[in-house]
């Protein structure tokens, strides 16, 4: 029955759109895929919802690695519906859950890696929320310039994390590693060193053939950086996951992604010097032949419901980015 639905939508939408015969690639932007439920992080899928989501999008669009998207977009040859899948920040759990996923529904890849996290690391953000998950306790990190918080069950530790997390991520590095060290002081448990993926799993994905991408090593904001400590950032990630794969590393994604605040104009350009061929932004929408490659727009599929989640890859093909 919904099957039928899906296929009926997938022929209407684009007509009443008017995106139909447009050459549109939409690249879908995801980060973990949880073996289970996680009350801290709940709009990540679970293995579960990115199975019918990796359904979907295998039986109703057309899923294509981004070198192929690319050269296919660039000829003027890309399908109708065409889609790329890819992921951020190199979580342990992209081996470990997505791809047995990816592998069953047939459907390529590219995981945009931050180096310096990998092999036991853990990210920033991520120390905050486990640090957070595992205390029962009144907060005070006024002194911190941040808010009192009473953590006692998982609504307010999940808002909690929500806002700290808001509130220190454009900060100064320093100014933000002084925030997460003293919130990691208060842990009350072991926090995990398994978060990130380990050069193994690295080299698993990518002969699984999953395209592996750089992320910068310590995914900084770009925007805040001078020009040798950007280049850097993006040459030396790029040579760490070279070294690992022995392939080349075609492909960049700038940290949280958006033009001007997170990244500048004049950054593009060491992207290119490094050598990427093609660097994707967080801006919504999807890209065409006219699009900047070294700015291809990516979207976020966040619904928890199949036919809303379908609905959404449709509509998103209207908001074309140049
Ligand atoms: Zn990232």
């Amino acid at each position: 029955m919904m099957q039928c639905i899906f296929k009926a939508l997938s022929v209407v939408v684009p007509f009443i759109l008017k995106t139909k015969g447009k050459q549109h690639l939409s690249i879908l932007i995801y980060h973990r895929v949880l073996p289970k439920y996680d009350f801290m992080r709940p709009s990540e899928p679970t293995v579960e919802e990115f199975d019918w989501q990796m359904s979907i999008i295998s039986r109703y669009f057309n899923p294509l690695s981004l070198a192929d998207a690319l050269e296919l977009m660039n000829r003027g040859e890309l399908p109708e519906n065409a889609i790329c899948v890819t992921f951020d920040d190199g979580y342990a759990d992209n081996e470990s859950c997505a791809l047995p996923i990816l592998k069953k529904w047939h459907i390529p890849a590219t995981v945009f890696i931050s180096t310096g996290f990998i092999n036991g690391g853990r990210m920033w953000n991520d120390t905050v929320v486990e640090t957070l998950k595992g205390i029962d306790k009144h907060l005070d990190l006024q002194k911190l310039g941040l808010g009192e918080y009473t953590l006692h069950d998982q609504e307010s530790k999940k808002i909690a994390a929500q806002e700290i997390l808001t509130e220190i991520k454009h900060r100064e590095i320093e100014s933000r590693a002084e925030a997460v060290e003293f919130i990691e002081s208060l842990a009350e448990h072991t926090l995990p060193r398994d978060l990130m993926l380990t050069d193994q799993q690295i080299k698993n994905l990518s002969d699984a053939g999953v395209e592996i991408g750089g992320h910068t090593v310590s995914h900084p904001i770009l925007a805040k950086l001078d020009n040798a400590q950007a280049k850097q950032e993006i040459f030396d990630g790029k040579k760490c996951l070279e070294n690992i794969i022995n392939k080349k590393i075609k492909y960049f994604a700038y940290p949280n992604g958006k033009l001007g605040h997170d990244y500048l104009e004049n950054q593009i350009r060491i992207v290119k010097e490094a050598g990427f061929e093609a660097a994707v932004s967080t801006t919504w929408g999807v890209s065409t032949r006219n699009s900047d490659c070294y700015q291809l727009a990516r979207f976020t599929p966040w619904d928890k419901r199949a036919d809303k989640f379908f609905l959404r890859l449709l509509l998103n093909q209207k908001k074309v980015k140049f």
